[in-house]
Parts: structure tokens; C-alpha cells; sequence
């Protein structure tokens, strides 16, 4: 029986972990990185945002070519070899986890395989291939993240009804797939099988796809998705699912009234819960909130005053980036340099075709809790580059306080509206003004100059719209 002492340990190498356990290492700590899985990497990285963006690429391939034929450019049709497509999607996890390793490696954090477990407040017990080890800490991390939800009606141990990581092997293409659920994780991987060849149902229980997103930045995501997949039906719930054969049999219910059909597979993707499960937390005296997520204060502190927990495992926004940042606020806190910050901005990000992004305040949100906003929209319509791309259904939005003219939010839907964003998070970050994004100059031909041009509707002068307005006018 092995003890081992260490400064900090991380629990779990996602993109929480592993950027707590290289922060801390750059600070100076000693550090142990505990995590279950051969690869580092966590969800994100082994099956969950790479492999997903590496098939969506993949497949865009197929609806692009499929489309070039309005622009004269006709091929045939596509050949999919699905060993090749999986092995090559592998290939990019295998050299990010690879990369993640190294930098471990490099920084000095010992990288321990096992399962961790808490015998009390200051002892991880973990399972490894040579046995038990028991480790002494000053401080731990906590970011075993999440795992998808499968209601229990639908847990029949069929390997045709699918959470995402089953989805993301690709095991076939099925004729007729059931998406349950229209949150971003369905309408992804939706849009990839679409592209390979499926005939795509995703039924949401609320009464729009994409919830959390402003109805403006999800219509032309939904009028893609009426177009490439077989429907999209909101208000309609799943009641029940049996196996019937080579089938699952699929009851749902929508205005009162039951119906069956069959499907060839069936992915659930109904949300994500916390994945704490035989982690010994009653043991310590960590608390959680009523669905089951660890609690935390602003430092990223549990109420067990040595313990931290960051990313999916603490609730709020499920996306890597934010377990990324709680990453940093956890260990700034546990070498004693924490700054409290207003509010960070979270971006989030959904890669359907178009793809969707939003920072800050939501129009939706503003109404909902009464603040008084000004929302500028520019039409990609009126974007050149938009137009070159073929992409001209796209939206840019600003939501501003009229008596500050300080962006509070932006949405984007269009091409590249996940690389787009970033430039409205640092603006808001900022305190930047409307007329701050209006007079800083944008390259043209480039979707970036929407932002610009959104932030000219405010003034009532956007070169490429017209806007007939009272709003302030300041002279460029
Ligand atoms: P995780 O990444 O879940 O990592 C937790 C790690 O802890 C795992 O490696 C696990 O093996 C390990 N672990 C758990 N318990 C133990 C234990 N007892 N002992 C040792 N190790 C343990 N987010 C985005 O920002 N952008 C996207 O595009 C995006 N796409 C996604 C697509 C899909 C299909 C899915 C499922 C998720 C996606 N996400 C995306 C969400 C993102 O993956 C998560 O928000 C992120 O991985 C959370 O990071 P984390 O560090 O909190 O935990």
C-alpha cells in the first residue's frame, strides 16, 4: 500500500483539470494529476467537443460539394468509408491527448492512472492497475465533469439507443435516426448523420430547439435543419422506447395524443449529469445543490474548505472553456493570488451549419429580467463577404445599453460565428461602447465588419443598410 504526498491534486484530466494541474505546476506547486482514463483530455478532448468538431467537418465536406452544384461546380456523389473517417477522427484525439501528455511531462505533474476515491477530507484513495495508493494533499481539485443523462425508460441495454459518446463512433450510418433532445449536443451530431445519410427526427419536449440562444440567431439553424433532416418536432415527448427486432420501437407524445414509429437508432442527448457517483464526497463535507451538482463559492471552493471543484461537476454552464477559467480562479485562490472579477463572460458556441454564438446578455434574458436595451442587428444580406461564402442567412446582433452605448451582449449566427465571437467577449470584457467597435477599422472583404457595421446600425449609419431611426448619432 503506496502513500504519496503531494501539494495539490487534480481529480479528472479534462480541460478543468488539466489546466489546473499545468497552472498550478507554472505557479510553482507540486502537483499529481489523478484521472481513470488511458488518454488526458477528459470529455471534451476524447468524446465530446474534438471528435464532434472533427465529423462535423468531415461532413460539411459532403454538403458543401452537394451545394456547389448552384455554383457550377458538380461531383459525384460521395463514397464514405466510415473505418477511414473513424480512424481519422481517432487520429486527431490521439495527437491532442498525446500533446496534453507531453505538456505534463514538461511541467513536472505527475500523471497517476486510477480511479480516485475520498476516504476523508485529506486522502484520495486511488484504484490503479498496481493497486491501491493512498495520497496526502494540501489542497485538491475536483473535475471529474459529467456524463450524459439516459432516463431510465430509455435505459433498455440496446446498443442502438445511443448517448453521444456511442453516437461519435459512427458504428453505421442508420436509415432512420430518432435525435431526442434539440439541445446543441442533437442538432450537432444531427447535421453530421444528415450529411452521411440518414433520415434525422430530433424531437424537443420545449417548444423550440436550442434553447438558451435568442429566436432570431436560431431560425436559420432551424430553417437548415427543416431542410436536411426528415423533421423537427418541439412540444413532443418521448414517452417510451422497446426493442422490436432490428428496431426500437418509439412512443411519443405531442398535443394529448400517442404515437409509434420505429427507428433504426435512436441517440438520446436529454442534458448531462454530474459525475461524482462512488467518489466518496460523504466523506467529506462537500454539499450539492439540488440536481446534484458540487457547490461552490466564487473561488471555486467547496464547503470542505480544502477541497475545490471546477467544470461540469459544478454545474451552471456544461463547455470547456468555463471549466477552463474556473481552473485558473481554483488554484489563484489556492496560492492565495485571487481576484475577485466582475462576472466573467462565457461564450457559447453551437456548430450546427450555421453555426451559433453568443456572449454576454441575451435579448431574451434583458426582457425577461426588464433591463432597457437597444439591440442593433446587421443582416449578413448586406455582407459582401457573406455573400462570397455563399452564407447570406447569417445574423450579427448587439444588445447595448442606450443611455451608456456599452455592448452588455452579441449574438452571431452564420459561417464561423464560433470564431467570430471572440472579438465581441473581449469587447464586452473591455467596456467597450458601441462606437468603440463602429470606429475601429474592419478588413474588408471580412465577415468581421458586420460587427462593425452593427455597431453603425446603432448610430443610425451603417454604410451597406439603411436604418430609418431616432437613435444617438455620433459623428465617425
Ligand atoms: P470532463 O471533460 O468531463 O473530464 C472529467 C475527467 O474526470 C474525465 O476524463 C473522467 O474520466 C475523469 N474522472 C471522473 N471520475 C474520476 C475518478 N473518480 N477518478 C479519476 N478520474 C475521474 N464544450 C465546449 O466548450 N465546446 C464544445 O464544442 C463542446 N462539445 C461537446 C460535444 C459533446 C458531444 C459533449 C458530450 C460535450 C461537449 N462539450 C463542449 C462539453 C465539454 O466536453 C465539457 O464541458 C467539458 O469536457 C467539461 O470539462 P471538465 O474538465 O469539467 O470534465
Amino acid at each position: 500500500m503506496e502513500s504519496i504526498k503531494t501539494e495539490l491534486v487534480v481529480l479528472g484530466a479534462g480541460p478543468g483539470g488539466y489546466a489546473a494541474a499545468f497552472y498550478a505546476a507554472d505557479k510553482g506547486k507540486k502537483v499529481l494529476l489523478v484521472e481513470m482514463d488511458k488518454q488526458l483530455g477528459g470529455v471534451c478532448l476524447t468524446r465530446g467537443c474534438i471528435p464532434s468538431k472533427a465529423l462535423l467537418h468531415a461532413t460539411k465536406m459532403i454538403t458543401e460539394a452537394r451545394d456547389s452544384v448552384h455554383r457550377g461546380i458538380t461531383f459525384g456523389e460521395p463514397k464514405i468509408d466510415l473505418d477511414k473517417l473513424r480512424a481519422w477522427k481517432n487520429s486527431v484525439v490521439e495527437k491532442l491527448a498525446g500533446g496534453v501528455t507531453s505538456l505534463a511531462k514538461l511541467r513536472g505533474v505527475t500523471v497517476l492512472q486510477g480511479r480516485g476515491y475520498f476516504e476523508d477530507s485529506k486522502t484520495l484513495r486511488v484504484e490503479t492497475a498496481d493497486g491501491q495508493k493512498f495520497v496526502n494533499y494540501e489542497a485538491a481539485i475536483i473535475a471529474v465533469g459529467s456524463k450524459s443523462a439516459m432516463p431510465k425508460a430509455f435505459d433498455l441495454g440496446n446498443p442502438r439507443i445511443m448517448t453521444s459518446r456511442e453516437a461519435l463512433e459512427v458504428p453505421d450510418v442508420p436509415e432512420k435516426l430518432l435525435i431526442v433532445g434539440g439541445g446543441y449536443i442533437g442538432m450537432e451530431l444531427g447535421t453530421v448523420y444528415a450529411a452521411l445519410g440518414s433520415k434525422v427526427v430530433v424531437v424537443e419536449a420545449l417548444g423550440s430547439i436550442l434553447t438558451g440562444a435568442d429566436a432570431d440567431l436560431i431560425r436559420p439553424v432551424q430553417r437548415y435543419a427543416e431542410k436536411a433532416f426528415q423533421e423537427v418536432r418541439v412540444k413532443t415527448k418521448v414517452v417510451s422506447m422497446s426493442t422490436v427486432g432490428k428496431q426500437i420501437k418509439v412512443v411519443m407524445e405531442a398535443d394529448g395524443k400517442k404515437t409509434e414509429e420505429l427507428y433504426d437508432r435512436v441517440l438520446v442527448s436529454v442534458g448531462r449529469v454530474p459525475n461524482h457517483a462512488d467518489l466518496g464526497l460523504e466523506n467529506t463535507k462537500i454539499t450539492k445543490d439540488e440536481r446534484g451538482f458540487i457547490k461552490v463559492n466564487e473561488k471555486q471552493q467547496t464547503n470542505d474548505p480544502a477541497l475545490y471543484a471546477i467544470g461540469d461537476v459544478t454545474g451552471g454552464v456544461l463547455l470547456a472553456h468555463k471549466a477552463s477559467r474556473e481552473a485558473r480562479l481554483a488554484v489563484d485562490a489556492i496560492t492565495g493570488d485571487y481576484e475577485s472579477l466582475d462576472k466573467y463572460i462565457i461564450p457559447a458556441v453551437v456548430f450546427t451549419d450555421p453555426e451559433i454564438a453568443w456572449c454576454g446578455l441575451t435579448e431574451t434574458e434583458a426582457k425577461q429580467k426588464g433591463i432597457t436595451v437597444k439591440v442593433a442587428r446587421f443582416p449578413w444580406g448586406a455582407s459582401g463577404r457573406a455573400q462570397t461564402f455563399d452564407s447570406p442567412d447569417g445574423l450579427t446582433k448587439l444588445i447595448i445599453d442606450p443611455a451608456t452605448e456599452r455592448v452588455l451582449g452579441a449574438g452571431i449566427v452564420g459561417h464561423g460565428a464560433g470564431e467570430l465571437i471572440s472579438e465581441l467577449v473581449f469587447a464586452i470584457e473591455m467596456g467597450a461602447t458601441a462606437y468603440d467597435l463602429a470606429a475601429s477599422i474592419h478588413p474588408h472583404p471580412t465577415l468581421s465588419e458586420t460587427i462593425m457595421e452593427c455597431a453603425e446600425v446603432f448610430y443610425g449609419n451603417a454604410t451597406h443598410t439603411f436604418t430609418r431611426k431616432e437613435a444617438p448619432r455620433r459623428e465617425g
